[in-house]
């Protein structure tokens, strides 16, 4: 529930585009290739018919775009893949012996992961099983019958994947001390709105394709064709009216627009068939005052339509969002139905093997509780060590950038100043795991360990309401090859996962890791300081500490990296959309601008030292270019277009470089180069 701003979601790659002319071939190595010297950039990678000033992203990584396609169980295939490939098997051989060692005590950590593992492994005990531990949550649906027992029904925080509305306990962006209620639109199956709302192909096809996806789910729960056909008519129109009165993403972005504080009592009388005292008082919230709304208009047409919308239509659509959330653990036939429709949505060719889907739900489930093994084999102290240096390098270099803008007032400047000191670091993992012990999994059954993982989740969350903010918390488990920063807390978090080739190697020289690890690092910081992150201060308050006059000129600078983003194109008629990947790009422009800062301060980069025939400058860039490398099935790009606010891996790339005049001298780019900006279109807030 909290609002983080993630570094990837794995949601950065690209096609390898033709289209650009081979240019003349840039700097060493001449042909043939020396045997590699440097460690952190693989040579063979390179390609040398691109002019770096040219297209840098496809010169750097052109010939491993050339020999790495996408895996026909995947949708994108790039370095954070590798990476996480890397990852997944450390974790499957500590999945692997937990689930044979039959003699872990009960309820421990060692049972719990082994016996959540196994169970989803067991496809015999799956298949035999059937609908057994769903039929009584389908019964309690099958029995809905008036509005009042949906109020009841939605009110149970036992209600797996419920729909209509998101419902939590979360920081309060406003006063970060302080746990609030927190509600807002949600309950759409496709997830986003527009695939409801656009009538281009595409979103036409996705659309029919869910309709099969839920038509086909339906008959196995035992509908006629027909009644089938009809019960998904029936939950799609719904969706499409909720989707209506859902806001686009780009408006999801607007942290002020989607705070909206009121009381119990008005957000009662504004919203009244969704009872919210009842849901209140069910989740153990009756001592709540008041509610944050992120979205007021959605909750009151979603008021009017549970009460207007027939109840057998709704209990279709309760049916069906249950069924959905958990078909990993029913029987074959609803895991092949659900993997139809994503193939129409992503474009994967193969559904990834057992093993690999049961290694990520554990990883979902408890992944703390194995995550201290994880560390054991795979994070040294002194990984850790190194990466705290850098975090501390890269916050000097900030505010020495920060104090240096030329259009940042004394004051604005301070409280940045005084943000940027505020930030707290986490790296690895967490210094206190999560407490597992209510949770109960048992190796008979995959459906009932799901279940039971969703409700101690909910039961982890609204059990923080009234007590102090944990700070210890983690959003992501140590495995993950990602980093996140969390503006109410105003911490940025890196987990083991990250902090290994081809981010940060302890072998590779400084300026590889300062283009890796580094760039990361300042992604993360730079989100303190996005068009949204800027809106919080130091505490991690939302709070206005701009002067009108920076503010307008911060807006000036984001606008003109909106429209630089808007004009990136990655395939015909697909245009990157400036505004939904606005923070994304800013904390990716600021980011390696400031790790470049930090790199210039080394030893390294004052020698200047050729290492393979590339200057410390040159492979901090080819270092920074390589973490983007990645080939991306054209229906999974369109996704990511339209739904994710991180850009493609290329423009990841290119994106900051055509802003930076150090990579212009540091590849002898001219004026009239593809790289290179005039210098009154180039932005630099940072
Ligand atoms: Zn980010």
């Amino acid at each position: 529930m909290s609002s983080t701003t993630t570094f990837s979601r794995l949601a950065l790659a690209t096609l390898g585009l033709g289209g650009l002319a081979a240019t003349t071939a840039f700097g060493p190595p001449t042909k043939p290739t020396p045997p590699q010297q440097g460690v952190g950039i693989n040579l063979a990678n390179i390609d040398q018919s691109v002019s770096p000033c040219e297209d840098f992203y496809h010169y750097a990584n052109g010939n491993w775009i050339k020999n790495n396609p996408v895996p026909a169980a995947e949708t994108r295939w790039g370095a954070f893949n590798e990476l996480q490939d890397r990852n997944i098997a450390v974790e499957k051989g500590i999945l692997v012996k937990a689930a044979a060692d039959r003699s872990a005590k009960a309820g421990t950590n060692e049972q719990k992961v082994g016996d959540f593992y196994a169970a989803a492994m067991d496809t015999m005990a799956i298949e035999s099983a059937g609908l057994k531990y769903l039929q009584p949550r389908l019964d309690k649906i099958a029995g809905l019958k008036s509005l009042g027992e949906i109020q009841q029904y939605m009110a149970d925080p036992k209600s797996y994947g419920t729909g209509w509305y998101s419902f939590g306990v979360r920081q309060d962006s406003k006063n970060s001390t302080q746990y609030a209620v927190s509600m807002g639109q949600g309950g759409l199956g496709l997830g986003d709105r527009d695939y409801y709302l656009k009538e281009d192909g595409r979103s036409k096809g996705i659309r029919a394709a869910y309709k099969t996806y839920m038509t086909s789910v339906f008959q196995m729960l035992g509908d006629a064709p027909s009644l089938a056909a009809t019960n998904a008519d029936a939950v799609l129109a719904l969706e499409t009216k909720m989707a209506q009165a859902s806001r686009g993403r780009v408006d999801l972005r607007d942290r002020i627009k989607n705070y909206n504080k009121t009381t119990v009592a008005q957000a009662a009388k504004d919203y009244p068939s969704l009872n919210i005292p009842l849901v209140l008082k069910d989740s153990g919230l009756s001592g709540a005052q008041d509610i944050i709304v992120g979205q007021p208009e959605y909750l009151a047409a979603a008021s009017n339509l549970m009460a207007s919308t027939p109840i057998a239509d709704q209990r279709q659509y309760f049916r069906w969002h249950l069924v959905e959330g958990v078909t990993s653990a029913l029987p074959k036939a609803y895991g092949d139905a659900s993997f139809r429709f994503q193939q129409v949505l992503t474009g994967a060719k193969q559904q990834q093997p057992r093993w690999k889907r049961a290694l990520r739900a554990t990883d979902g489930a408890l992944g703390e509780a194995f995550g201290q093994l994880y560390v054991d084999q795979a994070f040294s102290p002194a990984s850790k060590a190194k990466a705290k240096e850098m975090v501390e390098n890269l916050r000097k270099a900030y505010g020495e950038r920060i104090m240096a803008t030329d259009w940042m007032s004394a004051d604005t400047k301070k409280e940045a100043i005084q943000k940027l000191n505020a930030f707290a670091v986490k790296i690895g993992y967490p210094d206190k795991w999560k407490d597992y012990s209510k949770l109960k999994i048992n190796r008979t059954s995959a459906l009932q360990n799901l279940f039971a993982t969703s409700e101690w989740r909910t039961e982890d969350n609204l059990k923080k309401f009234g007590k102090p903010i944990d700070r210890g918390e983690w959003g992501m488990t140590p495995p993950t090859v990602n980093a996140y920063y969390n503006s109410s807390m105003n911490e940025i978090v890196f987990p083991a996962g990250i902090l290994q080739p081809p981010f940060y190697d302890p072998k590779a020289d400084d300026a590889v890791n300062y283009g890796g690890i580094g760039a990361v690092i300042g992604h993360e910081m730079t989100h303190g300081f996005d068009d949204q992150g800027r809106r919080s201060d130091a505490k991690g308050n939302l709070r206005d500490w701009w002067t009108k006059e920076d503010n307008e000129k911060f807006t000036a600078k984001a606008d003109m990296v909106g429209k630089q983003y808007d004009a990136f194109s990655p395939l015909d008629s697909v245009h990157v959309n400036g505004k939904l990947t606005m923070g994304e790009n800013l904390a990716d422009i600021g980011g390696l601008t400031i790790a470049y800062q930090a790199f210039q301060k080394t030893a390294e980069a004052k020698a200047g030292k050729k290492i393979d025939g590339f200057t410390p400058n040159q492979r901090f860039f080819l270092g920074f270019a390589q973490i983007w490398r990645a080939n991306q099935r054209p229906e999974a790009m369109r996704q990511q277009i339209q739904t994710d606010p991180h850009s493609p891996g290329q423009y990841r790339t290119n994106g900051p470089l055509m802003n930076m005049p150090e990579f212009y001298e540091a590849f002898g780019c001219k004026d009239g180069n593809k790289m290179v900006r005039a210098t009154a279109d180039r932005s630099r807030i940072w």
